[in-house]
C-alpha cells in the first residue's frame, strides 16, 4: 500500500486536510498548490477572508486532533443580527438549544494551520506555484503550467471550484459531464474596521445580516475586532430598472447614495467603503454538477472541485470536510482497495452533496427575502421554543449545521416537510401551541 504514488492537486483547505489522513495510514502524498505558500504572503484579495465552520467540519478536524486548535482561533456566532432599512437589529439564534451556534474562522489560518499539521507528517510534501493543466489516465502523468511533469498512481482533484482535474476528465474521458450553474447575483468583499483598541463596532457573536429582498449584505467578526461584509448584489439589471446591480455603481457618489439608501447604519462604520469596493473584485457564485466523479480508479474530484455550492449555508467548506471523513472512513473499510473506495464514495457522497447544493440555493431566498418577512421571524421563535423545549426537535437549519451524525440529504427531506408545515402553521395563527405543533411534526 505504501508504494502507491499519491498526488493531491491543490493545497486548499479540502487537498491540505487530506493529506494529514492519508499520511495518518502511512501513505506518502504530493501536493502541488498553484499559490505561492500563504504562509510567507497575503492571502489572495477577494477569496472569502472569514467563514462559517460548524459540526460537520468540526468532526472532521476532530479526527486528526485540530478542532479544539482551531475553535480557539475562532469566534462563536449564536444567530442571525438582522438590520432592517431604519438601523433596528434583531436577533433570530440559530437554535434554541444551548452549544449549538457556528464559528467564524479566518480561511488562510485555517488552511495555514492545516498545511503546518500536514508538514509534521513523514512523506508529506507541499510543490507551491504548480499549476496543474491536465492528467493522461493512460500514462498516469499529470502536466504543469512550469512544463513539470509528474507520473502518479493515484490523484486526488482537490483544485476548487474552477478545477483543472474536473476540465481534464471533461475533455478526454468519454460520458464525462460537467456544468457549472451560475447565479445572477455576484459578490463583493467590503470591511468595517476594529473600534479602539480593537474593540468591536457592532455584536460581535452574531453573523449579521442586511436583507433587502433583491440583495444582501452579511458580516462576519474577526479576532482583530474587524468584521468581514460580504456585498451579495445582482452583477447586471436592465437600464430601465430601479434595480440596483454592481453594474450601475460606476462612482464613489452613486456607491455612497446606495449605502445611504439601504445600509445606513452601516456606512458610518466603514470609512474605507469606496476605496474596498473599487479594489476588490466582484466574485461569481456558481454551483458545479459533474458526474462521475472518479476515472479509472485512479482520479478522484472531491470538494469545491466536484460540488462547488452557492455560499448561502455556509456549508462548503464544511461539506468538503465531511468528504474527506467520509473518505478516510471508506479507506478503512475497503482496505484500501482503490477503485472500489472512489465507487463507494461517489455513491455516499453524490446525493448528500446535491441536496447540500440546493438547500444552499434555497437559503439565498430565505436570507435575502425571508428573514425580513413577519411569519418567517414567528416560525424562527417557535422553532427556537420548539429547541428549547423537545429535544427530539431539530429545525432544517440545525439539522444541516449541528447534526454530523445525518446525512444532507436526510436534513432536506425532513427539513422542507417540517418548514411547510411551520410556515403554514405560522401564517395562519398568531399564537401557536408549541405541544401542538411538536405533535404534527412527530405525526409527519
Ligand atoms: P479551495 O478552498 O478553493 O481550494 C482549492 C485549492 O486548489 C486552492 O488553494 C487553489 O489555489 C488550488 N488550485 C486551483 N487550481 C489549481 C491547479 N490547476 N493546480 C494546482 N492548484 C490549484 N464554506 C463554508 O463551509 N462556510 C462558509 O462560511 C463559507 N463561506 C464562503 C463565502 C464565499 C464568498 C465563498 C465564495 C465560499 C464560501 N464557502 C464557505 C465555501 C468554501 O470556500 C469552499 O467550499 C471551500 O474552500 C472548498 O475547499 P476546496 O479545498 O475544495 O477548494
Amino acid at each position: 500500500m505504501s508504494n502507491t504514488k499519491i498526488t493531491i492537486i491543490g493545497a486548499g483547505l479540502a487537498g491540505s486536510l487530506l493529506s494529514i489522513y492519508l499520511a495518518k495510514r502511512g501513505l506518502a502524498v504530493d501536493l502541488f498548490e498553484s499559490r505561492d505558500d500563504l504562509r510567507s504572503g497575503g492571502a489572495a484579495r477577494g477569496r472569502s477572508i472569514n467563514m462559517a465552520l460548524s459540526d460537520r467540519g468540526i468532526a472532521a478536524l476532530r479526527e486528526i486532533g485540530m478542532d479544539q486548535y482551531m475553535l480557539d482561533a475562532a469566534i462563536p456566532m449564536h444567530g442571525r443580527m438582522i438590520h432592517t432599512p431604519a438601523g433596528d437589529t434583531k436577533l433570530l439564534p440559530y437554535s434554541g438549544r444551548k452549544g449549538e451556534y457556528i464559528n467564524s474562522i479566518s480561511r488562510a489560518g485555517l488552511n495555514a494551520a492545516l498545511m503546518t499539521e500536514a508538514e509534521r507528517h513523514d512523506g508529506v510534501s507541499f510543490f507551491f506555484k504548480e499549476q496543474c493543466t491536465g492528467c493522461d489516465l493512460g500514462t498516469k502523468e499529470l502536466k504543469f503550467a512550469s512544463g513539470r511533469m509528474t507520473e502518479s498512481d493515484l490523484v486526488f482533484a482537490a483544485d476548487g471550484a474552477g478545477s483543472a482535474l474536473r476540465q481534464s476528465l471533461d475533455a478526454n474521458v468519454e460520458g464525462f459531464e460537467s456544468h457549472s450553474d451560475f447565479l445572477e447575483h455576484g459578490y463583493k468583499e467590503l470591511v468595517i474596521p476594529p473600534g479602539d483598541a480593537g474593540s468591536f463596532l457592532i455584536e460581535k457573536n452574531a453573523l449579521h445580516i442586511w436583507p433587502r429582498h433583491k440583495f444582501m449584505m452579511i458580516a462576519l467578526p474577526n479576532l482583530d475586532g474587524s468584521f468581514t461584509c460580504t456585498l451579495f448584489l445582482a452583477h447586471k439589471a436592465a437600464a430601465d430598472s430601479d434595480e440596483p446591480s454592481f453594474d450601475k455603481l460606476t462612482d464613489e457618489a452613486k456607491l455612497i447614495e446606495f449605502f445611504e439608501r439601504e445600509f445606513a447604519d452601516a456606512l458610518p462604520l466603514m470609512p474605507a467603503l469606496a476605496e474596498d469596493f473599487f479594489a476588490n473584485p466582484t466574485g461569481m457564485l456558481g454551483t458545479v454538477h459533474c458526474s462521475p466523479w472518479h476515472a479509472d480508479g485512479r482520479v478522484l474530484l472531491l470538494g469545491d472541485a466536484a460540488h462547488a455550492m452557492v455560499p448561502f449555508y455556509g456549508q462548503g467548506m464544511n461539506c468538503a470536510f465531511e468528504d474527506v471523513r467520509t473518505l478516510d472512513s471508506l479507506v478503512e473499510r475497503y482496505d484500501a482497495d482503490w477503485s472500489v473506495v472512489f465507487s463507494a464514495f461517489e455513491r455516499e457522497r453524490m446525493p448528500n452533496a446535491a441536496a447540500i447544493q440546493s438547500m444552499a440555493i434555497e437559503n439565498f431566498y430565505e436570507m435575502r427575502d425571508k428573514v425580513a418577512d413577519p411569519v418567517f421571524q414567528r416560525k424562527r421563535e417557535l422553532e427556537t421554543r420548539l429547541e428549547q423545549t423537545y429535544d427530539d426537535y431539530f429545525s432544517k437549519y440545525s439539522m444541516v449545521t449541528f447534526r454530523e451524525d445525518l446525512p444532507y440529504s436526510e436534513a432536506k427531506r425532513r427539513g422542507n416537510a417540517q418548514d411547510e408545515l411551520l410556515m403554514r402553521l405560522c401564517a395562519n395563527a398568531a399564537q401557536i401551541d408549541a405541544e401542538d405543533a411538536i405533535e404534527l411534526i412527530r405525526a409527519l
